[in-house]
């Protein structure tokens, strides 16, 4: 049987397929982004295709956290539009 691969949000931590979910990264030498492709090189970190999950990440700024650096606002907004289109 063919295991689909699932990653884990970084907000509720439920382990998803990966295509339930958004992949934030950072490169080592540049600012933290949205990644569409799935497949840029550096630290990633997941987050589910839901406003919910996005709402809360946003209020504590859970990607500084995660990342450990400063993030920009307009991740936030980036991840609003995505959900918002699907
Ligand atoms: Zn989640």
């Amino acid at each position: 049987m063919k295991k689909v691969p699932e990653r884990r949000c970084v907000i509720c931590y439920e382990s998803k397929p990966k295509k339930d979910l958004i992949r934030i990264v950072k490169p080592k030498d540049e600012g933290v982004s949205v990644d569409l492709t799935g497949k840029k090189a550096g630290r990633g970190a997941y987050i589910c295709n839901s406003l919910e999950c996005l709402e809360k990440a946003e209020k504590s700024n859970r990607f500084a956290k995660v990342f450990e650096t400063e993030v920009d606002k307009k991740i936030y907004l980036e991840l609003r539009d995505l959900i918002g289109s699907k």
